[in-house]
């Protein structure tokens, strides 16, 4: 088995109760699982952290060990509502369990993710921990391949950019617009902005401002 994939620190040092674990594990969490999901990856809602973002990891468990620093778990709301109250292993086959990122890596050995973005099983852990979760749901999918092809023009444009002094300006524009159109459509999946005329989506809102986004619409050849 592989190394845990989060390294858990030893939490509070007082007891926690029903009442105290969230107000007294949250800024533990937060830096054990460095501000992201345990189970979806995603940092988003932990930017503004709140004490509903500590999931139970086995939430079977009797009150004391329950409340345990070691069973807790920063969760965003749309994986801590997914996973509710699942159990962490099916009792009708023993080898679709959840997977816990405190104890082992779902990646690459349990999950692999796929050129779309989806997420894929290799195991019966995999699998049952990301149906239970929710995790190949469109939304998270989406996110995934945006992050992905941003990521890759990042580098692409780096790369060009590096070699810019010694050849090749037009590659670089090219490249540069590769990478404007993708940051483009990853914009779209936020609201639009509310500006002084109303609401506006980011290309109303560029060309508003005098740019002609129709130059991005269309790839060079
Ligand atoms: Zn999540």
């Amino acid at each position: 088995m592989s190394a845990a994939r989060v390294k858990r620190g030893a939490g509070p040092r007082s007891k926690m109760t029903k009442a105290t674990y969230r107000k007294k594990a949250l800024r533990f969490l937060l830096k054990d699982f460095e501000g992201r999901c345990a189970y979806c990856l995603d940092p988003g809602e932990f930017r503004h952290p709140s004490q509903t973002q500590v999931d139970h990891f086995n939430c079977k468990l009797r009150e004391r060990q329950r409340h345990q620093y070691k069973n807790l778990m920063l969760a965003c709301s749309a994986c801590n509502l997914s996973k509710h109250d699942k159990p962490i292993v099916n009792p009708l086959d023993k080898e679709q369990r959840l997977l816990n990122c405190t104890e082992e890596n779902e990646f690459p050995e349990h999950i692999v993710e796929l050129e779309d973005g989806q997420w894929e099983p290799k195991t019966k852990a995999g699998e049952y921990h990301l149906e239970s979760i929710g995790l190949r749901e469109s939304c998270h999918r989406q996110k995934r391949y945006a992050r992905k092809r941003i990521a890759e023009q990042i580098l692409n444009l780096c790369s060009t950019a590096i070699q810019y002094r010694t050849f090749n300006p037009a590659e670089v524009h090219n490249q540069m617009m590769d990478t404007l159109r993708a940051l483009l459509s990853h914009l779209d999946n936020f609201p639009p902005l509310v500006v002084e005329d109303g609401v506006l989506s980011p290309r109303e809102w560029l060309n508003a401002r005098g740019v002609d986004v129709s130059v991005l619409q269309v790839a060079p050849a």
